[in-house]
């Protein structure tokens, strides 16, 4: 029963629809833009070349290196081009990492950002950037660097690989299941939890035919992470991509099982939601079997996590605090994480 609660939505722009990205440059448009740089990672320099030429004469230039946790050097080399081309806004158009260096240019120079998604991380959705400077990644919040205008376009992720398209909409499930319990909730962002999770959970094993309604989940989900507190998954998966170097979206499907275990005594309104979503008693182990269904990655070992380092990340993640239902002892962690990096289930 939810006895008081403060809601915040942050202002959103949502162009919804297989097709909508031909209406890019009337959104250039509206916001004012004459010269938009186009930021993309080097395997999707087609789609960046795409985007350009809706663009048509605004279009300025494009920056195609846009790479995973946004390292410093990528971003200046970004600044660079920006200003190279005199640009006044951009268009990030990809996963999270091009989105991140999206919101890199919203910090400095200030560029506003029309971002464009292709898988189902959710950055887009949220006032989080993130720099990462000598193998450590600094994140913070800062309204400015909230996409301006979000076009999804379901089209545009047909082809993303199945692999891929499992392990980020686990991603964006870990936002729904944090934002759940966070200690800044609210029963609107319940409902989009729980409908942002639904989504996922029935689209993912039949990705093929059910792309929007994917992204339809990944941005609802999105936008629960830009609206609450994340709790001791994100804090893991943050330790476990930023300082190990393990690939994001495939960090949280392994974790978000064992959180979500270690959690869900301590977070029953939480469990309830998730009851229904998943249509099983135990959402945790439900979570895991959904995982190894969809061939998914179910152990740190699996995606390269060298198990002698696992005591690092306890005392990393002890170090700094953060929110969560339940304050885990140093041993907990650790079993967790061993339970993890072994593939185990949650227990
Ligand atoms: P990603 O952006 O690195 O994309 C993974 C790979 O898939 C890239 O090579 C990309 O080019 C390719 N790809 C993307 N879409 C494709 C498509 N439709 N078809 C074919 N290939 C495609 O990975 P991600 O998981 O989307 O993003 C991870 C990054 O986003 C991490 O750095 C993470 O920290 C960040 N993130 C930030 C937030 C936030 O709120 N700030 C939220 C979620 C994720």
């Amino acid at each position: 029963m939810w006895t008081e609660f403060d809601h915040e939505s942050l202002p959103m722009r949502v162009r919804f629809g297989p097709g909508r990205l031909d209406g890019l440059g009337a959104e250039a448009e509206r916001l004012g833009l004459q010269r938009v740089l186009v930021l993309a990672t080097p395997r999707q320099t087609a789609l960046a070349a795409r985007a350009a030429s809706l663009l048509g004469a605004r279009h300025a230039g494009t920056f195609a290196e846009a790479r995973m946790h946004v390292p410093v050097e990528v971003a200046e080399a970004a600044r660079v081009a920006a200003k190279d081309a005199g640009a006044d806004g951009c268009v990030a158009i990809g996963g999270g990492s091009t989105i991140g260096l999206g919101k890199a240019l919203a910090l400095e120079p200030g560029l506003p950002v029309i971002a464009v998604p292709t898988t189902y991380a959710g950055s887009e959705m949220t006032p989080i950037w993130g720099l990462t400077e000598n193998g450590r990644k600094r994140t913070g919040r800062d309204p400015a660097v909230l996409p301006r205008s979000v076009i999804y376009d379901p089209s545009l992720t047909t082809d993303l690989p199945r692999a891929i398209s499992v392990t980020s909409g686990i991603n964006a499930l870990a936002h729904a299941v944090e934002g759940l319990y966070a200690p800044d909730s609210s029963p609107i962002l319940a409902l989009m939890a729980e409908e942002g999770a639904r989504s996922l959970v029935g689209a993912l094993p039949r990705i093929a035919e059910a792309r929007d309604e994917a992204l339809y989940g990944a941005w609802l989900c999105g936008a629960v992470l830009g609206s609450t507190t994340m709790s001791l998954h994100h804090k893991l998966c943050h330790v476990l991509g930023g300082s190990f170097d393990l690939p994001h979206a495939e960090v949280h499907t392994v974790i978000l099982p064992h959180v979500l275990a270690y959690n869900s005594p301590a977070a029953p309104a939480a469990v309830s939601v998730l009851q229904r979503v998943f249509g099983a008693a135990d959402p945790a182990s439900a979570l895991w079997e959904l995982a190894g269904t969809l061939d998914a990655p179910r152990s740190l070992a699996a995606i390269g996590m060298d198990g002698a380092r696992l005591g690092e990340v306890v005392e990393q993640v002890m170090a700094a605090p953060y929110a969560n239902p339940r304050t885990p002892r140093a041993e907990e962690l650790a079993e967790l994480l061993d339970r993890a990096q072994r593939g185990l289930p949650p227990a």
